[in-house]
């Protein structure tokens, strides 16, 4: 039976966490294109894994030439994309999957529909914050040097907005930190929040 009230867990999903010996959560990157969610997504889901926890990353490359190829970057598809995706991680939720997802969600509205989805109480949003000059340097897939070449509209930073979070669960400064500390961050504030007592 579907549950409404989104802060109570179904018995369901009480279930399977009691089976896979974890409380689940959706950790949510957010942050500009090359701040550094993908690397850090992926070597979190490692460490995470080999400490027994199951967890599944949700990679915003993935989603985008996949699942949701039929959006573009306009306001209302980068919603829908948004809320595709937090629809999907509420399955994960109620399985009792641990899950992680690096996308740029780069307004407030954007990241207020994926928490209502996903309930309060189960969405730790983390900033993944690095400046603009860094990840425009690092330009990792090219895209700010197209962006800025006019190949590109709508890009997050050159010429679509990007607000940073107000209050988010944590702020990951990766232009300062190394991959390895942010991920132990990271990690450190999550720990108690997964682990059954
Ligand atoms: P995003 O998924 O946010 O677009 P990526 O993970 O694809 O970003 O790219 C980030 C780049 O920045 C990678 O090349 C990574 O090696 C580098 N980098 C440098 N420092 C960090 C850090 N502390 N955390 C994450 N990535 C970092």
């Amino acid at each position: 039976m579907q549950n409404n009230n989104q802060n109570i867990k179904s018995e369901v999903r009480k279930t399977k966490e009691a089976i896979l010996n974890q409380n689940a959560k959706v950790i949510w990157f957010t942050g500009l294109s090359g701040a550094g969610k993908t690397t850090i997504s992926v070597l979190l889901e490692q460490k995470l894994l080999k400490q027994g926890f199951i967890c599944n990353v949700i990679d915003g490359d993935i989603i985008r030439h996949k699942l949701n190829k039929d959006l573009g970057f306009s306001e209302n598809d980068r919603l829908e994309n948004i809320r595709r995706i937090a629809e999907i991680s509420k399955m994960f939720l109620e399985t009792g999957v641990i899950t992680i997802n690096a996308f740029v969600s780069p307004t407030e509205k954007i990241r207020n529909v994926a928490k209502e989805i996903i309930g309060e109480n189960d969405f730790l949003e983390i900033f993944i914050n690095s400046s603009i000059e860094v990840c425009e340097n690092r330009d990792v897939k090219g895209l700010y040097k197209k962006a800025r070449e006019g190949k590109i509209s709508d890009f997050t930073g050159i010429t679509s907005p990007y607000e940073n979070p107000k209050n988010p669960f944590l702020e990951v400064r990766t232009d300062i930190l190394s991959i390895e500390q942010s991920v132990e961050i990271i990690i450190k504030n999550i720990l108690p929040l997964i682990k059954k007592d």
